[in-house]
């Protein structure tokens, strides 16, 4: 049987979702299905070591057969694994890039932490950011609050100020639910006029209500939206959008759903044959089908027992 790396089997380009302290987190937003995949870890101390990051490292970079291979840094909230961490991380991505190929990184983080340093090395490394942010305060504090149960808003807002200070590239995460869902418009000028962000990604929230935390049985939180419910506020901001601001906002969704449907090919796993490429990779080395779902039963191994590589093909 050919192994991964052979001619006879080429390695698919996938992606990895590391997440370095797991679902370590400083806030505690109601609908967040991360934090209690804490409960997969007991007595763990959810920080990457400095030996796994430099085998994570070798390894992806060896399994990426394109010439371009981005790192993309998750949670939790990565940030707190602290700068030093990302700058070890920056270093052996020089350490172990091979010849004609470009490194980029991408971050998704609640901005809660941000400060000039970190702007300084965002902006110096070229990193993109995913800052998350569900609208204006009334409607993003709703749900997204801090581990005493303080709104948050107002810091994300500083985070976005201090990198369009310090021209950091970000895009702005909103996840649609029940407290955004029939504020669309707000939402969307908000957006474009207040935080003078171009690029925005509208992600629903589906949330099971069960003890496992894992994606199991038919009955959502009141917080989800229905399908309907989601394309409903899609349609109203495409309508806006597509008035006045084709070619000066860039919405995911609708990139997407253009590319895929003009036949470039499917930008989101949601829109293609099979899913599998997008894989999650825990503090431990645990690598994962998917980052919705961390669950044993999605457990493909560590990748310090079996090549990365070969639990990708
Ligand atoms: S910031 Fe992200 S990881 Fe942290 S609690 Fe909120 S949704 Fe979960």
């Amino acid at each position: 049987m050919p192994s991964a790396g052979t001619d006879a089997v080429p390695i698919p380009a996938f992606h990895v979702m590391m997440k370095p302290r797991g679902a370590i987190c400083n806030l505690d937003c109601k609908y967040c299905y991360f934090l209690s995949k804490e409960a997969l870890y007991p007595g763990s101390e959810f920080r990457m070591s400095d030996e796994l990051l430099e085998e994570y490292t070798r390894q992806y970079i060896e399994a990426q057969q394109v010439e371009e291979v981005t790192f993309a840094w998750q949670g939790g909230e990565p940030t707190l694994m602290g700068l030093d961490f990302f700058e070890k991380a920056i270093n052996l991505q020089q350490k172990y890039q091979k010849p004609d190929t470009r490194i980029f990184n991408s971050l998704q983080t609640n901005g809660t932490l941000l400060d000039d340093d970190w702007c300084r090395f965002f902006h110096k490394h070229d990193f993109l950011i995913g800052l998350s942010m569900d609208g204006p305060g009334h409607i993003h504090d709703t749900y997204r609050v801090d581990k005493g149960g303080k709104p948050t808003f107002d810091t994300v807002m500083r985070a976005a100020r201090l990198m369009q200070d310090h021209e950091v590239e970000f895009n702005i995460l909103t996840t649609v639910h029940a407290a955004n869902a029939k504020h669309p418009v707000e939402v969307y000028r908000f957006m474009r006029d207040v935080v003078k962000t171009r690029f925005l990604q509208f992600i629903p929230i589906v949330e099971r209500d069960n003890g496992t935390g894992y994606q199991e049985g038919a009955d959502l939180t009141n917080r989800s939206v229905t399908g309907k419910q989601y394309g409903q506020f899609l349609i109203k901001i495409f309508d806006e959008w597509v008035r006045r601001d084709v070619g000066k906002m860039y919405i995911q969704i609708f990139d997407v759903s253009l590319a895929a449907w003009s036949g470039q090919g499917a930008g989101l796993c949601i829109f293609m044959e099979t899913c599998g490429d997008a894989l999650a990779m825990e503090h431990n080395g645990d690598l994962y089908a998917c980052d919705h779902y961390v669950e044993p039963d999605y457990r493909l191994g560590n990748i310090t027992e079996i090549p990365m590589m070969d639990m990708v093909l």
